[in-house]
């Protein structure tokens, strides 16, 4: 089964917002299993959302669509649906009822306007919308020309209003279920899902996969997926079985394999982040840390206090000014000064503003033992990394190759 994704609105095509309902479904999809080959953006022009409706329905089989369900004259969406599959709109008395009632819970009258919302294409069904007035469109259409190569002989339109928190509730309320349904009954049994992702930190994307050859190959099951954001390498092992049980099983031999080839490059899984790990590790051992950073302005304390385990471990920081020299051993005098604390993680300075490629220069990260009174002995690990890199990154990338470095050398 393969999807597209249709979004609507002038607000969009005129670049004034972001679509972002596209990129959140697409995620939900793939996570159930769902490809997307297609995102389209259409403006409020009825003759341009009937054309790419019926060029969806040519490629796809599940078309997701949002916005455009309000109550005004540019809210067009049932009529392009209706007219795209050529049927005609009625009153559904169901969605009449709901709508009213919301109004209802409000204490307020139903503008007349709203009753369009009640509207929909013949042989649709609505879909309630727990906290708006719009109801959603549920819509599975009949091909007439079912040799179309490779396609169901049906296709199925799911409409939801443009807001996007009313759009996930209603996902969450039933669109997925719903796919997930359709999935089962299409393949005769019921399929389930399973994913678990794996993060790792200091080599590139490219060099993680010449390390992984075998498993990150489409033709691997379980499926190995492997994705770079913002330095940090995840794998995503995704399985599909009966049960979970089985899916489990699956991931397992995979997983540990990833985890015998990458060590400890690997830093943690699912939602954690290095903050998360770092500290969790810190509070573990009942460790205290501070931060002393000059080129990245102050966001290794950022990243740190921002993560939920931070509360207990995380004493404060140091900013200085960034493009300043600083020797490690005076950042040292300065945060034992200030914190008493069993770690110092620092960032030295950047020594230019911008990266420069004819001027590689380099900028230390290092991991401090603040208890003890030698300065030279104190210093647990200190690394040294040209200062090279887009500017768009190259912040989080010092910050994370901090937290990294604490992540392998604290002391229990
Ligand atoms: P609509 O349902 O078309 O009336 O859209 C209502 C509001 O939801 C718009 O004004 C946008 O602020 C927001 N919205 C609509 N479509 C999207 C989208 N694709 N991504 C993000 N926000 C959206
Ligand atoms: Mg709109």
């Amino acid at each position: 089964m393969q999807a597209e994704i249709i979004s609507n609105g002038d607000e969009l095509t005129s670049g004034k917002i972001l679509d972002t309902n596209s990129q959140w479904l697409s995620i939900k999809l793939a996570e159930i299993g769902i490809t997307t080959l297609y995102h389209t953006t259409v403006g409020d022009d009825l003759s341009a959302m009937i054309g790419v409706l019926r060029a969806a329905a040519e490629r796809a089989d599940l078309i997701l669509w949002t916005g455009g369900l309000g109550p005004t004259a540019d809210d067009l969406a049932r009529q392009a649906i209706a007219e795209s599959v050529g049927v005609p709109l009625e009153k559904n008395e169901e969605s009449m009822r709901f709508i009213q009632e919301i109004f209802q819970r409000r204490g307020q009258k139903m503008p007349q306007a709203n009753e369009i919302q009640a509207f929909q294409p013949h042989g649709a069904m609505p879909i309630r919308n727990p906290h708006g007035t719009a109801p959603g469109i549920d819509f599975t259409v009949q091909r007439k020309n079912t040799s179309q190569n490779g396609r169901l002989d049906f296709f199925r339109i799911i409409a939801y209003p443009g807001v996007p928190a009313e759009m996930k509730e209603m996902w969450f309320d039933s669109g997925q279920m719903s796919i997930q349904e359709m999935l089962d009954r299409l393949t005769g049994q019921k399929r389930v899902l399973r994913f678990r992702t794996i993060h790792s930190f200091g080599l590139g994307e490219s060099q993680i996969e010449t390390m992984l050859p075998d498993i990150i190959n489409r033709n691997h099951d379980p499926k190995v997926g492997i994705t770079a954001n913002q330095a940090t390498i995840t794998l995503r092992i995704v399985a599909e079985a009966v049960t979970e049980e089985e899916c489990l099983k699956k991931i397992e031999p995979t997983a540990t394999l990833i985890y015998k080839t990458l060590g400890d490059l690997i830093f943690g899984e699912g939602d954690d982040r290095l903050q998360e790990v770092v500290c969790r590790k810190l509070n573990t051992y009942g460790k205290t840390l501070a931060v002393i950073e000059a080129g990245t302005r102050g966001l290794l304390a950022e990243a740190i206090a921002g993560s939920k385990e931070s509360p207990d471990c995380f004493a404060g920081g140091i900013v200085l000014p960034p493009k300043q020299p600083i020797e490690p051993d005076e950042m040292i005098r300065r945060g034992r000064r200030l914190f008493n604390v069993d770690y110092l993680l620092l960032i030295g300075a950047y020594p230019s503003g911008q990266p420069d490629r004819n001027r590689m220069e380099e900028t230390f990260v290092a991991v401090v033992d603040a208890q003890k009174t030698d300065l030279q002995e104190s210093v647990l690990a200190l690394q040294k990394y040209p200062y090279v890199g887009h500017p768009n990154i190259i912040d989080d990338l010092y910050v994370k190759r901090a937290m990294n470095l604490l992540r392998k050398n604290h002391r229990r």
